[in-house]
């Protein structure tokens, strides 16, 4: 056998949950190890670790992913009720992507897996289209509570001047809930900046979209902060580029992407975000096609599959069943990360090895051997669906076929 491939800086690893901690070992000693030197900073984050941990794993790997510069993560379980009692957690952990992306704070990228024969469900779009998920604030970073009949709520600040109070509503006949949501200038602007950046980079339009009209401060405060940063800063970048960046409100910009042809950026706020990715993946195919990075303005970047811990499958598994569940975004998310890491420490066989585990992988797809959620969309007459393990061997056969 040929030798490794080298590494110099290591990779964070951050390990996780169910079906896809099943897939995370698969990928790397049949797809990995044997090819790279692998060198990683091993942190986990299954959910138990993270209960004995008290959840210190999340934040420190988050903290050397910002040293390291790139991390891999793997799904994991964000803890609610019912997984309190299924673990026995000393706590209801909050989500670790909410905490990773609170410390590293930016921009989650998120792009189909595009393969001949999955076609989009949308026919219109023959192009990908990436969306950019601003990751810090809102209703992520709430403060919320239930309110009593009769009580009224307001918004107060107490700034240097004194306070400032507004309503928010007069509880005089019935209770109910109210939210404190939030944004700073600084994490818009590291928004923008990641979103303008990275459509230079890959040469695509920019599409932003809010709901001015109706939040006439918070979001408004978005579109002008982009408005700005375009006209002061990358319009003529853009034009140089032939792109354009293109702002509306967010339900125009949904019916209008609706009939796009896809290829570009779509900037969304961090809930339009969350939804509309998975409506995107969806629609491009499954959420086992789906990638995502969180790039954080210091320049560190951390790759993950947008899909979950496929717990549905993974009770199967427990069960001794035969599962058939798509790794490709989670091994997109290892190539994504061995990629940029060959490109920083300037390894060249590195990202080209990644490259081409890649293409393996599609390559699988296109000769039609693939997992059941593929299998069930794909337009290809020859097909045959197989389980995890075996499209995983599989690839590694059109890898070194
Ligand atoms: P999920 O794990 O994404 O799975 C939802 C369903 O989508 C699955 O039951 C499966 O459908 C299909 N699916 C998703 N990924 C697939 C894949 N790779 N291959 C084949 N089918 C796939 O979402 P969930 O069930 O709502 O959440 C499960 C756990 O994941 C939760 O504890 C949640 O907290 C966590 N989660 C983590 C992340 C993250 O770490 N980034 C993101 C989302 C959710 P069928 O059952 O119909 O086959
Ligand atoms: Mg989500």
């Amino acid at each position: 056998m040929a030798e490794k491939i080298k590494m110099l800086t290591p990779l964070v690893e951050m390990d996780g949950d169910e079906m896809t901690r099943v897939i995370w070992k698969m990928i790397k000693e049949i797809l990995l190890l044997p090819y790279i030197d692998l060198k990683t900073e091993y942190y986990d984050l299954g959910l138990k670790n993270r209960d004995a941990t008290d959840d210190r794993v999340t934040a420190e790997s988050a903290a050397a992913a910002k040293k390291l510069g790139v991390a891999v993560k793997c799904a994991t379980i964000t803890p609610n009720a019912q997984r309190v009692k299924e673990y026995g957690l000393k706590e209801m952990w909050k989500s670790p992507n909410g905490t990773i992306r609170a410390i590293l704070d930016g921009t989650v990228f998120r792009a189909p897996i595009v393969a001949k024969g999955i076609e989009p469900l949308v026919p219109g779009w023959v192009k990908p289209i990436t969306i950019a998920r601003h990751a810090y604030g809102d209703v992520y970073k709430n403060s919320e509570m239930a309110v009593e009949e009769g009580a009224k709520a307001e918004l107060v600040v107490t700034g240097k001047n004194g306070e400032t109070r507004r309503l928010i509503h007069d509880f005089t006949d019935t209770g109910g809930i109210i939210q404190g949501v939030h944004n700073t200038d600084k994490s818009i602007r590291s928004f923008a900046k990641s979103c303008f950046d990275f459509a230079l980079g890959v040469k695509q339009d920019l599409w932003f979209a809010t709901k001015d009209t109706i939040s006439k401060t918070y979001d408004h405060r978005f579109k002008d902060i982009f408005a700005e940063m375009y006209e002061n800063g990358y319009k003529d970048g853009f034009n140089k580029a032939g792109i354009e960046y293109f702002y509306t409100l967010i339900d125009d910009a949904v019916a209008r992407v609706m009939r796009s042809e896809g290829g570009y950026i779509w900037a969304c706020k961090n809930y339009d975000g969350d939804v509309m990715s998975d409506m995107v993946a969806t629609a491009f195919g499954s959420l086992g096609m789906m990638t995502s990075v969180l790039v954080s303005p210091e320049g560190a970047y951390e790759y993950e599959a947008a899909h979950g811990t496929v717990t549905r499958h993974y009770y199967r598994h427990l069960e001794g069943e035969e599962t058939s569940t798509n790794s490709m975004a989670t091994l997109f998310a290892w190539t994504g990360a061995l990629k940029k890491r060959g490109e920083l420490d300037g390894l060249a066989e590195l990202s080209a090895f990644a490259e081409k585990l890649e293409k393996a992988a599609v390559r699988t797809v296109e000769n039609g051997v693939m997992t059941g959620d593929l299998y069930a969309i794909s337009t290809l007459e020859d097909k045959k669906k197989v389980s995890t393990e075996e499209f995983i061997r599989e690839t590694e056969k059109n890898l070194n076929g």
